[in-house]
């Protein structure tokens, strides 16, 4: 077994949202970091959200106006932190009778529109479905609705630019990497890490560990850690539908169903629509999960309930579920666990502290990084001030409202490119698509063709910048692209990154 020299601040274990931006916020404040992913970066739940920004309406009947207002405040932080990636979005809340009073609605939606620090987003407005587009794809007896803003986010690569940019600032950020033993000290950790590729371990010291696994956070510290009294988060599995495109408008809708359950269909990747999610406890392994035939029923039926159109099996092209790791707070059911993160400190008096995360949404996780830094700096002694709120994330160094602009510059700078290839790029590289495209003047400088619009220097890039290893990391990751290429194109992908690897 290997050892790294060095003795780190602070090793925190999981490559998700969590984990990588506490990672990004702490080696900008001075401190060493290292992060250990035991797969890909954003493998685990972050890749499986709904992909909102958003204050949620719905936590307000369960009087969660801290989180609330946090989540609000965010949005317009985040937005101006990576507009490639983060961009306003309205939704289309339809009102009919059975739902929830229209005076509840109208009073969470005006706090949502006062208490949430709103700048540059659109306020709520009411809409006569009878005349305006949003309408026009719905049953006929929905007249009435609300309208108001929140922010779409591609998540899965939220947590790459954070892992990018800790990096960047001196971080050590290792995928395929598993914390497979974490031996505590009087004043340091020793944690031994398996590479789940070759199966070599090595070992790091560290004088703090962060334990961000979201929903293994239990799993390590039973397996890792040797603690058999881990009984903090309940798992709560979430599916989504993507279908093929429901509606022409660039709004999404904010759906209640019968049960009061309420859902989003979403406009995605051009030419879909995103419809979820569900609510199900789930009971073991949190990466061994799929949606249940119940769920696609629940969301079809949900769905035709307020389309014209019916949301049928055959409409479906790509399902995916998550698990999310609610802070058990003893609720009755999987929807009204709360959906704030608790952060609990574990010695540090006679021996070297843990920190455990437990909860969190993605819009809150700069938030509670920064909460988490709190509680480093009380234990390691303070390196820096909090920072991140002004700190573009790679490729975000532009105005938020000057995507359009970006695009233009890059088709300008590379007509070759044609429009629909500028705009993939800048929203998913935003000013470093510069960087990818390199000194190509055509698109056979950009080198092999793997279909759906992926080109060599694209996979390079990737391979040279993001950390992406396999043909799921750049098609369901890094990019979409799997929703629009073949079998064989992906297998055709793998081969070609398996012969780079050697
Ligand atoms: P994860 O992303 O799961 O990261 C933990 C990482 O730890 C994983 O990558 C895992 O591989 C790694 N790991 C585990 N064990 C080890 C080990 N031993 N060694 C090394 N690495 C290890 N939030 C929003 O803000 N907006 C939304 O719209 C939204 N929608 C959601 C919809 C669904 C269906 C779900 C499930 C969640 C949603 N969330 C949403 C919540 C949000 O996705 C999660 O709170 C967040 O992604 C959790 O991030 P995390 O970093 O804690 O966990």
């Amino acid at each position: 077994m290997s050892a790294d020299p060095k003795c780190y601040d602070i090793f925190v274990i999981g490559g998700g949202i969590n984990g990588c931006g506490i990672a990004r916020d702490a080696v900008g404040r001075g401190y060493s970091v290292y992060l250990a992913e035991m797969n890909d970066l954003a493998s685990g739940t972050s890749s499986w959200s709904t992909k909102l920004i958003h204050g949620g309406l719905r936590y307000l009947e369960y009087y969660e106006f801290r989180l609330v207002r946090e989540a609000l405040m965010e949005r317009e932080v985040l937005w101006r932190m990576a507009p490639h990636i983060i961009w306003p979005l309205r939704f289309v809340l339809p009102y009919h009778k059975g739902m929830r009073p229209a005076w509840l609605l109208r009073l969470g939606l005006f706090l949502y529109d006062h208490i949430g620090g709103r700048k540059d987003l659109p306020a709520t407005r009411v809409l006569d479905l009878r005349s305006d587009e949003a309408g026009k794809p719905l049953k006929r007896e929905l007249k009435k609705a609300f309208e108001y803003s929140d922010c779409w986010v591609n998540d899965a690569r939220l947590v790459v630019l954070n892992a990018r940019d800790a990096a960047d600032r001196g971080a050590i950020v290792k995928t395929r990497s598993k914390v497979v033993a974490a031996d505590r000290g009087a004043d340091t950790w020793t944690i031994t890490i398996e590479d789940t590729i070759s199966g070599a371990r090595e070992q790091v010291v560290a004088k703090l560990v962060v334990n961000a696994a979201g929903p293994w956070v239990d799993a390590v510290l039973t397996d890792a850690l040797g603690r058999n009294d881990a009984r903090n988060v309940r798992l709560v599995k979430g599916s989504h539908i993507v279908v093929t495109r429901k509606f022409a408008h660039e709004r999404a809708y904010f759906f209640q169903n019968a049960d009061g359950r309420i859902f989003f269909a979403i406009p995605y990747e051009g030419d879909f629509t995103l419809i979820g999610t569900t609510d199900q406890d789930h009971d073991g392994e949190p990466g061994d999960i799929d949606i249940s035939d119940e769920e696609i029923d629940y969301l079809c039926e949900g769905a035709s309930t307020y389309f014209v159109e019916p949301v049928t099996r055959d409409d479906i092209v790509w399902t995916y579920s998550g698990i999310r790791p609610l802070y058990d707070d003893g609720a009755s059911k999987a929807q009204e666990a709360t959906r704030d993160y608790v952060l609990k400190p574990d010695g540090g008096e006679t021996s070297a502290p843990l920190l455990n995360i437990f909860g969190g949404k993605i819009t809150t996780y700069r938030r509670l990084a920064e909460s988490m830094l709190s509680l480093i700096e009380a234990r390691l002694g303070r390196k820096g001030r909090p920072w991140t709120a002004g700190a573009t994330l790679p490729g975000g160094d532009f105005s938020a409202l000057g995507y359009c602009e970006q695009v233009r510059a890059l088709a300008a700078e590379f007509p070759f490119l044609g429009d629909k290839l500028c705009e993939r790029y800048v929203r998913l590289y935003g000013t470093l698509a510069r960087r990818l495209v390199g000194s190509a003047a055509s698109l056979e400088d950009l080198g092999r063709d793997f279909g759906a619009s992926l080109y060599e220097a694209e996979v390079r890039y990737l391979v040279e910048n993001e950390w992406a290893v396999t043909a799921d990391d750049i098609l369901w990751r890094r990019t979409k692209l799997g929703l629009t290429t073949s079998k064989e194109q992906r297998a055709e992908l793998d081969a070609y990154l398996s012969q780079a690897r050697g």
